[in-house]
């Protein structure tokens, strides 16, 4: 696997490459956050491991700036000498994936980078259509460069139609999936929904992406798909 190892403490650093090089992984070193984020943002890392407190930006600023950039769905170990609940769930919160604190042994990081890389090709982090982006770690939307505010009920509307996309989900599905077994008597909800994920997504001069189906149901695509 292809690694990027943001460490700022250089005896740590060379060690921890040396492992993993000596175990046929190969390793680009950053030992600071703006080297790091920069590496992390134009090559198409397996994982990156990542020191959180860092020289520049720390590990927590990056792995959130990491996560909002395009290569975002890369997953990340993050290193630590503070071992307390509350950095831990920051680390989380800030997107990573894995945590180690520090003095960790080589083969356990070794093991639990593998198994982070396996999950993360198994399971997409990313769904797209076309230029609508859906990041399903970090809840975050993006409609080309653009950054779009969803509330709970339109962000799960929409990874449903994005998951069946391009194909049409039936107000049915789209109902129960919502709300289960218990579904609002009236179809206002569901369309209230729809019209404010409507809002949120499509904007003039673009293709427009969300198409009702007249008592049928939804499809998230190009109008000719
Ligand atoms: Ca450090």
């Amino acid at each position: 696997m292809y690694v990027l190892l943001v460490e700022d403490h250089a005896d740590l650093a060379a060690n921890l490459g040396e492992f993993l090089e000596a175990r046929g992984e190969v390793v680009d070193y950053a030992a600071d956050g703006l080297t790091g984020l920069h590496l992390a943002s134009t090559q198409a890392y397996d994982a990156i491991v990542l020191d959180l407190g860092l020289p520049g930006i720390d590990g927590l600023a990056l792995c959130q700036r990491l996560r909002e950039s395009a290569t975002g769905d890369v997953p990340v170990l993050m290193l630590t000498a503070r071992d307390t609940e509350q950095h831990k769930l920051a680390g989380f919160e800030a997107g990573a994936d894995d945590y180690l604190t520090k003095p960790f042994s080589l083969p356990e990081l070794h093991v639990r980078l593998q198994a982070l890389v396996r999950r993360a090709r198994g399971r997409p982090q990313l769904l797209r259509v076309e230029d609508l982006v859906l990041d399903l770690r970090t809840h975050s939307v993006r409609r080309g460069d653009r950054r779009l505010a969803l509330r709970p009920a339109e962000l799960r509307l929409l990874e449903i139609l994005m998951r069946a996309a391009p194909g049409v989900v039936t107000r049915r599905d789209v109902e129960r999936q919502l709300w289960g077994d218990e579904p609002p008597e009236s179809d206002a909800a569901l369309r209230g929904h729809v019209h404010a994920l409507r809002q949120a997504i499509e904007a003039p001069g673009l293709p427009r992406l969300l198409h009702t189906l007249h008592s049928v149901g939804y499809r998230l695509g190009r109008e000719d798909a």
